[in-house]
């Protein structure tokens, strides 16, 4: 069973106090910002090894995005995926989510054969969980989102969706795409043998050029959606606690609502 799973790199979130947005591109300073393979993904690579270790085959990870993404890529390939592919290049830049989804969609159209398609659920930085829905219609394959279980019989994949305040299972067939929640599993540590060999394997990058694109659907040109704006919220004031006697308090109260014409 041939495996493609798709990963980001996303900023990591314990080194919140030092996320910064660029005032002038509303993009997020990524440079200064540690990165590791968004949470979903990890369990997208673990269902993907699990059902490798059960039916055979082969899995491969992709990723778009700076050079730097190569550190999420390794770690996959150190996990026990069999081959890594980056998709970088400058024109790709100040993508929107069908941007990407189109540039990933002509990337695996380049790896060829493929049975699933296996995403994270959303991603911890851009959170629209547009990706997956995209990519699905870009390779016109049937999708299933937030799976929180997944099972493969002969050309079938059954799987159960988790809905707001339900479950749903559903049956298709393959080849599909498929977005995973956390309850999937628990996604396994890269083994000392694995980081060994993570190390020789090569991480394939693939350009522009590499792949039979449509210029105007990619980078800004390809992305609809415009930022307008990033901020960090301001805190909320804060409160003030009035003591004392319950009368007197209950007046100063009073007093205060009057004041900001509450009252
Ligand atoms: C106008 C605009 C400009 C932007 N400019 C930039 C920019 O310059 N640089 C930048 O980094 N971001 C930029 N972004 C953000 C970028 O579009 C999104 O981060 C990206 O499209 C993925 O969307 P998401 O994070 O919401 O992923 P979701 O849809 O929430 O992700 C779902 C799943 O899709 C897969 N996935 C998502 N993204 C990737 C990826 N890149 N590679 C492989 N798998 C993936 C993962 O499995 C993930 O779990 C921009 C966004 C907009 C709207």
């Amino acid at each position: 069973m041939d495996i493609v799973v798709c990963i980001k790199q996303v900023p990591d979130t314990e080194e919140l106090p030092h996320i910064r947005v660029n005032p002038e591109t509303n993009t997020l300073v990524r440079e200064s910002v540690k990165g590791i393979i968004n949470p979903f993904d990890e369990n997208a690579i673990e269902e993907a090894l699990r059902l490798r270790e059960a039916k055979g085959g082969r899995v491969t990870v992709v990723s778009m995005g700076p050079p730097q993404a190569k550190e999420a890529l390794r770690k996959a390939l150190a996990m026990g995926a069999d081959q890594a592919i980056l998709i970088s290049d400058s024109s790709f830049a100040g993508s929107d989510t069908l941007a990407t989804s189109y540039t990933l969609a002509m990337g695996i159209r380049k790896i060829g054969k493929f049975d699933l398609l296996l995403l994270g659920k959303q991603a911890i930085d851009g959170d629209t969980a547009q990706v997956g829905p995209g990519l699905a219609e870009w390779l016109s394959i049937p999708q299933i989102t937030y799976a929180r279980k997944i099972e493969v019989n002969g050309n079938q994949i059954r799987a159960e969706r988790t809905l707001e305040d339900a479950f749903e299972m559903v049956e298709v067939t393959l080849p599909c795409l498929a977005t995973v929640t956390k309850e999937i599993n628990i996604p396994r540590y890269p083994s000392l043998k694995g980081l060994l060999s993570a190390k020789r394997k090569e991480v394939l990058v693939w350009g522009a050029d590499d792949l039979s694109l449509d210029r105007k659907r990619i980078g800004l040109e390809g992305s609809p959606t415009q930022v307008i704006k990033i901020f960090t919220p301001q805190p909320p004031p804060k409160g003030e606690i009035l003591t004392g006697e319950i009368p007197e308090v209950a007046d100063r109260l009073i007093e205060k609502l009057r004041e900001r014409k509450i009252l």
